[in-house]
C-alpha cells in the first residue's frame, strides 16, 4: 500500500535511527523513502530497520532499503 508523503509519516519514520542513515541524508533532512522515493545521497548499506517501523506495519510494507531502491508502489 502506498505510504502518504505527509507530516504524519515524516514523524513516524524511524530512518534517522538506522545505521545506513548517513551524514548526507541527515544534512538534507531526508527520510520516509518508502513514500518519497530514493535518496540523492550515495548510500553504504549498513543495515535497514524499515521492518521495525510503525508505517511498515500500518501499510504492510514488505521491502527494505527504500532509500536505495525507491518508493513502495
Ligand atoms: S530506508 Fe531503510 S536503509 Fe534507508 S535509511 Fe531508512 S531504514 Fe535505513
Ligand atoms: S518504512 Fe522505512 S523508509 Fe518508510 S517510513 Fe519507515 S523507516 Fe522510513
Amino acid at each position: 500500500m502506498k505510504v502518504p508523503a505527509n507530516f504524519k509519516s515524516f514523524v513516524k519514520c524511524i530512518c534517522i535511527k538506522c545505521p545506513s542513515h548517513d551524514k548526507c541524508m541527515k544534512l538534507k533532512v531526508q527520510k520516509i523513502f518508502c513514500a518519497k522515493g530514493k535518496s540523492s545521497c550515495s548510500i553504504e548499506k549498513k543495515g535497514c530497520i524499515c521492518n521495525k517501523c510503525p508505517l511498515a506495519t500500518e501499510y504492510n510494507l514488505q521491502k527494505l532499503y527504500y532509500c536505495i531502491t525507491g518508493a513502495e508502489e
